[in-house]
Formats: C-alpha cells, sequence, structure tokens
C-alpha cells in the first residue's frame, strides 16, 4: 500500500535578468511581489517566484532580478522529463505570455527537478491511516515532518512534529496521537492576518 501513495513533482526554472528601470517596459522590475499563482489554463506553470524580492541580498547585482517559474506535475507529464534547455526556452516564452517580461534581458537561467515534493491525496491515501496504525506500531520509529507523514506540512508543522517526538521520547509516552494531531486545524497558515 505504502508504495502506491501519490505524489506530485516540482520543477522550478529559475531565471536571472538585468532590471528595466523604464516600468512601461519592464512590468516585472517594478513588482514588489514575492510570488504570484498563475490562474491562466493555457500556460504549464503554476506559480512564480521573485526571489530578489524576498531579500535583496538573493541577488548578488541589484540591478538583477532572480525569478522562478514553477512546475507542479506527476512523472508521467511530458514536462516532467524535458531537457534542461527545453524547460528553460518553454519558461520564457510562459513568462513572455504573462506580460510581465518585456525588455529584460537574461542573463543565466537553470532548472532544479524535485521529485515527490508534494504527498498527494489521491489514491492509496484512502487507506492511509491502516498504514499509519501499522507504523505507529514500531516502538522505536516516529513518523515526522512532511514525507514522513505523507502530510502537507509547512515547516513550521514539520519541526513541530520533530518536537513533539522528541519530548514523547524523553516522557517515555508510547503514542503517537499527538504528532497526528499537528496540522489537521482548519486555518490557513499563509493567510495574512491583522
Ligand atoms: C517547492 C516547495 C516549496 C515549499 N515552500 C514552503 C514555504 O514557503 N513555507 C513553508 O513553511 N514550507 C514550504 N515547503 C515545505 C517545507 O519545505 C517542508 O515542510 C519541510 O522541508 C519538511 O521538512 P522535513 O524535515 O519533513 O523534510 P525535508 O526538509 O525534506 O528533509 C528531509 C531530509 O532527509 C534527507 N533524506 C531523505 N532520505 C534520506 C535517507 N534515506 N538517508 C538520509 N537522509 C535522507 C533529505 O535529503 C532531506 O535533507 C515547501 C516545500 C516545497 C517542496
Amino acid at each position: 500500500m505504502a508504495s502506491h501513495l501519490q505524489y506530485r513533482d516540482f520543477i522550478i526554472v529559475g531565471m536571472l535578468f538585468r532590471k528595466q528601470k523604464d516600468q512601461q517596459c519592464g512590468k516585472i522590475s517594478g513588482l514588489k511581489d514575492n510570488w504570484i499563482y498563475l490562474q491562466d489554463g493555457t500556460l504549464m506553470a503554476g506559480r512564480l517566484q521573485i526571489f530578489s524580492n524576498w531579500s535583496p541580498s538573493m541577488v548578488k547585482d541589484e540591478e538583477t532580478i532572480w525569478v522562478g517559474l514553477e512546475n507542479f506535475c506527476r512523472d508521467t507529464d511530458p514536462v516532467r522529463n524535458k531537457e534542461p534547455e527545453m524547460m528553460i526556452q518553454l519558461a520564457l516564452e510562459e513568462i513572455k505570455k504573462t506580460g510581465l517580461i518585456n525588455k529584460e534581458e537574461l542573463l543565466d537561467a537553470t532548472v532544479i527537478k524535485v521529485p515527490n515534493a508534494y504527498p498527494s491525496y489521491i489514491g492509496a491515501y484512502e487507506q492511509f491511516p491502516l498504514l499509519q496504525k501499522f507504523l505507529d506500531g514500531f516502538q522505536n520509529l516516529y513518523l515526522i515532518g512532511r514525507n514522513g507523514m505523507h502530510r502537507y506540512n509547512n515547516t513550521d508543522h514539520s519541526m513541530t512534529t520533530a518536537m513533539i517526538a522528541v519530548e514523547n521520547i524523553i516522557q517515555n509516552k508510547k503514542s503517537r496521537d499527538n504528532i497526528w494531531a499537528v496540522n489537521m486545524e482548519k486555518d490557513f497558515h499563509e493567510e495574512k492576518k491583522g
């Protein structure tokens, strides 16, 4: 059953552009967003990151802008096996299609593929409680984190599960219920509050 759990892969095409001072020409250069979800069904990419907006230290030269075009896919999707040069070409075409890149000059590009980046709640996941019960039976095994729990945990959840596991070991607590209780609340943690 465990071997039938499904995932989504992640491919990011990083592109370094020279900024355009004239914002009519270079829309992306004038943006303050860290990331933008791309809701256009004609594009393969699903999200755009502007790394140099997270921190200026992400670029060596402040006249440049580091952009990442992100694709979420399955290992059976044709995009999964494209050569890096083709992925860069495709990303460049797609980012131009958004209208955000106009005259920016591409200085460098790289492709990073992360298999099994996102645990999926489809297919064999329905029977996950069986697997959970079986694995919780091993007293010297603690399932924590994202892929360890096959749960869409963020970094804070993953660290919390690790801290609870350590506390359980110190206190010789046998139940793993307090670990599985992490990230079960309905709040969405990326929402802006206040
Ligand atoms: C594309 C992407 C974007 C994300 N964005 C965010 C975000 O914006 N905010 C956020 O909070 N979270 C984000 N996350 C989620 C976050 O990265 C994870 O929740 C977190 O890293 C999970 O921590 P972990 O310790 O479970 O696993 P990981 O950080 O994946 O660590 C597992 C480690 O184990 C190593 N490993 C694997 N197998 C073995 C083995 N057999 N032997 C030895 N070592 C092994 C791996 O190399 C890895 O270093 C994102 C994740 C992805 C993939």
